[in-house]
């Protein structure tokens, strides 16, 4: 009789794991690491099975019921890695197994082939007494890579007519992936900083040690080939590469360039993969076959069997960290795995992430790689500041600066595109004085209150609680209100200033239908529309070489978000969407409007000055003890009724301080409990508290403990952890 061990996809103990009989009629359908189904406390819930072996004597033992998924493509690596997770996110084995292995996949029947044609004109003319065959035959030679059915279909011609022109020899099967363009393929000379970046990689490589980079370049500047030069590198060792994208980047051009280089040694990982082509594309991971793993977050978990190199591209992306348990961030991921299989990490980006720069200075974990240059010298946009305050007295009471209207008008009557940028993200509702351009913050935070709806305006860190002033506390203007745009605004604005001017519009309402995301920047790139308005969905990756002009309405939203990364959000946003103008041979222009024009992290978007903005944002960020000087675990309650959340999140207060007690962490604080950032969502009422310290380690260890005690105590409220909260 076989025993299985199996960590089971429920809130458990962390590292606990139960065990199961395994049915004699399944014996032969499972292996370690399958996917199954067994009960669980009255219900039928998944889990893997992570060993075999005697079970514990006295135990009342419990059949598997079902086998999901025979080869998860799991393995002992990856294993580690989920015990890691375990460890560093606190969530159960089951939930870090879950994640690792995604959805299930679907072995297909057979090995999928497709059809080239091996003729010359010759043959085909000697075809012309089978006119049905010859038909065929034309179009597979105009369309390789075409299935036995595709072919039939589009022929209309039945399957025995594609199986006679392949028992001529005419027709020939072969791999899905072995139809490849053999274009030559063009790998620039490098420029010097390039140069200097790939070699020291390479280096590196050939030690065959754990190393980290911080590939630090401004946008243009040639990272991306970077990336290929050091993947090239790995694949002549035999090793495999990933590299993960922010998910709205993983467009087909950057899929081509890719492919252009590495052709069908490219696998790709994302969530619109249909199980059949999930399970083909791991398959080809596993075997090594498929070298290059291109793909967003999830796809750091490729069952790779050798990796040797990690890219993440746009290292500072919030697409990076997941917001389901567990709540991992890819790049703490790629350290692990990289440090178990001596493989190295290359993080790029124009903008870093300040927990990254910090890690790169000299003596830290990360060695800093800079590409200081533009290739050919482009120039960056030039980029001015609106000072809204003033726009009061100049009788301008529109969203849109005097400024703004003028440099629109000036542009739509060239005939040239323009987007017009609204940050909607963190749209809480803060309190600015309109005359003075003052925010209501908190005392002890320095973070943005958040105006409710019983008139209080509160502090979602540590409870700080305050009445909405009726006058400015600083300049007395009685202007001082409450302060939200949304981008449907935008768009009344413009249609009212500019009527005749087509206008598109893209946020979460408008593409709320699968595939209208493409389909309004085709509109958009096509000419059916002048004017782009959109959120932070059109801040990224946009290259529409018509654009020249990009208004920022409200740099104000950003800077005020109610999150101690509020400047950093700021200046990597306004980096990004400043990005998105001039890539033609018309220079760029961006105009930023702002309440707030002396700020540094708008000064400094304005000067492309990242080194400015990480000096002063640091100085802050040690004030305050924020990360990177301290680590925060943020626990959030939810549930239908108030009271049951609050009491939870304060039970769980009092146990995180004798915890603290306990061990003897002086340097810990608990925060809260408080109102979330967004205190109700679908009838859920939510509460949190924040553990900081200047340890992960010992603020780790005392939520674990607590989550241990807790257990299943509160039925009716959602305990949920977040280490390193973003
Ligand atoms: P980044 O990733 O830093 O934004 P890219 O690698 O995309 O920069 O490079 C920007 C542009 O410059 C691309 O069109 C790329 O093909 C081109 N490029 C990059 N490196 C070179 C080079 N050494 N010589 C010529 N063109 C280059
Ligand atoms: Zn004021
Ligand atoms: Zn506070």
């Amino acid at each position: 009789m076989l025993y299985a061990e199996v960590a089971v996809n429920v809130p458990v103990r962390l590292n606990q794991t139960f065990h199961y009989r395994v049915p004699e009629a399944l014996a032969q359908q499972v292996q370690k690491y399958s996917r199954v189904e067994v009960p669980f406390a009255n219900r039928v819930v998944q889990g893997f099975i992570v060993g075999f072996s005697a079970p514990p004597a006295t135990a009342k033992i419990k059949d598997i019921k079902r086998v999901v998924e025979k080869e998860t493509f799991l393995n002992d690596e990856l294993l580690t890695t989920a015990r890691w997770l375990v460890e560093r996110y606190l969530c159960s084995l089951g939930d870090a197994l879950q994640c690792i292995a995604g959805p299930p996949g679907v072995k297909r029947k057979s090995p999928e082939t497709v059809l080239i044609a091996q003729v010359d004109q010759v043959t085909l003319k000697g075809l012309s007494k089978a006119p049905k065959q010859k038909e065929a035959l034309e179009l597979a030679m105009l369309n390789p890579g075409l299935t036995k059915n595709q072919l039939s279909q589009l022929a209309g011609v039945s399957l025995s007519v594609v199986n006679a022109l392949l028992a001529k020899g005419y027709l020939k099967e072969v791999p899905v992936h072995g139809v490849t363009n053999d274009a030559p393929v063009d790998w620039p000379k490098l420029t010097l900083e390039q140069v200097s970046a790939v070699q020291q990689v390479k280096e590196a490589l050939n030690t065959k040690q754990p190393s980290a980079w911080l590939l630090y370049g401004v946008t243009g500047s040639g990272k991306t080939e970077v990336y290929l030069r050091t993947i090239k590198e790995v694949l002549r060792q035999q090793r495999q590469a990933i590299v993960l994208v922010p998910e709205i980047s993983l467009t087909p051009q950057m899929v081509e360039r890719f492919r252009s280089r590495f052709g069908d040694k490219v696998a790709l990982l994302h969530s619109g993969l249909s199980q059949g082509e999930r399970y083909a594309e791991k398959e080809r991971i596993k075997s090594g076959e498929a070298a290059v793993v291109l793909g967003a977050r999830s796809a750091i978990f490729a069952p790779t069997p050798d990796l040797g190199l990690i890219i993440i591209d746009e290292e500072h992306e919030t697409s990076y960290k997941q917001e389901e348990t567990p709540k991992y961030h890819a790049r703490e991921v790629a350290l692990q795995r990289a440090a178990q299989c001596k493989a190295a990490v290359i993080l790029g980006s124009a903008t870093p992430a300040l927990e990254s720069f910090c890690r790169a200075r000299p003596g830290g974990p990360y060695k800093l790689l800079t590409l200081t240059k533009r290739i050919e010298d482009r120039a960056l946009p030039s980029i001015q500041i609106v000072d809204l305050r003033q726009e009061l007295s100049l009788g301008n009471r529109s969203i849109f600066s005097l400024t703004l209207q003028r440099a629109l008008a000036r542009r739509l009557a060239n005939q040239e595109k323009c987007i017009l940028f609204l940050n909607r993200r963190g749209l809480a509702s803060i309190v600015v004085c309109r005359q003075c351009g003052q925010v209501m913050k908190c005392p002890r935070c320095d973070i943005s209150l958040t105006l409710h709806s019983d008139g209080w305006l509160k502090c979602h860190y540590c409870s700080h609680q305050t009445r909405s002033p009726a006058s400015c506390p600083h300049c007395s203007s009685r202007i001082i209100r409450s302060f939200g745009i949304g981008t449907q605004r935008v768009e009344e604005e413009m249609k009212r200033l500019f009527p005749s001017c087509q206008v598109l519009r893209m946020d979460a309402d408008t593409t709320t239908r699968k595939g209208s995301h493409e389909e309004l920047l085709d509109a958009f790139i096509h000419g059916e529309a002048q004017v782009l308005i959109g959120t932070q969905m059109i801040a990224k990756g946009l290259d529409i070489p018509q654009v020249t002009l990009v208004g920022v309405i409200s740099a104000d939203i950003t800077l005020h978000m109610p999150d101690f990364r509020a400047a950093e959000r700021t200046f990597q946003l306004l980096t990004q969407v400043a990005g998105r103008a001039g890539r033609g041979k018309t220079p760029g222009e961006v105009i930023i409007q702002t309440y707030d024009p002396a700020h540094f992290s708008i000064k400094a978007a304005q000067k492309h000055d990242y080194l400015k903005f990480y000096q002063q944002e640091m100085i802050t960020r040690q004030a305050l003890q924020y990360p990177p000087f301290s680590h925060l675990i943020r626990v959030l309650f939810s549930g239908i009724n108030e009271a049951d959340v609050m009491a939870a999140a304060q039970w769980w207060q009092d146990q995180l301080a004798a915890a603290k007690q306990a061990a003897g962490f002086s340097q810990v604080e608990i925060l809260g409990p408080a109102p979330a950032g967004i205190p109700k969502i679908k009838d859920r009422y939510r509460w949190q508290l924040i553990i900081k310290g200047t340890m992960s380690k010992e603020i780790r260890n005392i939520a674990a403990k607590v989550l241990e005690q807790a257990g299943l105590r509160f039925k009716q409220v959602a305990v949920s952890i977040d280490v390193d909260p973003i």
